[in-house]
């Protein structure tokens, strides 16, 4: 619970975005993923959100395949979801920390 901080307005938003980012990473944020074809492969692996890296070839899914296609957020899966990756993340697709 956060209390009832007043809203932050003027001078005081770089403080309030400081104070956020040092939370962040004191409590280690968890990695968001995308959703993402693999060379080969017609079943949806997950994979970092590193758009320029896919776009090159070089983006690694979580399972380790190449990816090469990155699909719509919320595109159906149709049930046909690796495994691998979708072991790694919870339900909001964000890798699991301490799995
Ligand atoms: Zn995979």
């Amino acid at each position: 619970m956060r209390g009832g901080a007043p809203a932050p307005s003027g001078d005081d938003v770089d403080g309030a975005a400081a104070r956020l980012s040092f939370r962040e990473r004191t409590l280690a944020k968890p990695q968001s993923t995308i959703p993402v074809h693999a060379l080969d492969d017609q079943r949806v692996h997950l994979a970092p959100p590193h758009h320029g890296r896919l776009a090159q070839g070089r983006l690694k899914t979580l399972c380790g395949k190449l990816a090469v296609t990155a699909l719509p957020l919320f595109s159906p899966a149709g049930g046909n979801r690796c495994k691998a990756c979708f072991a790694r993340v919870d339900v909001d697709g964000f890798v699991k920390l301490g799995a």
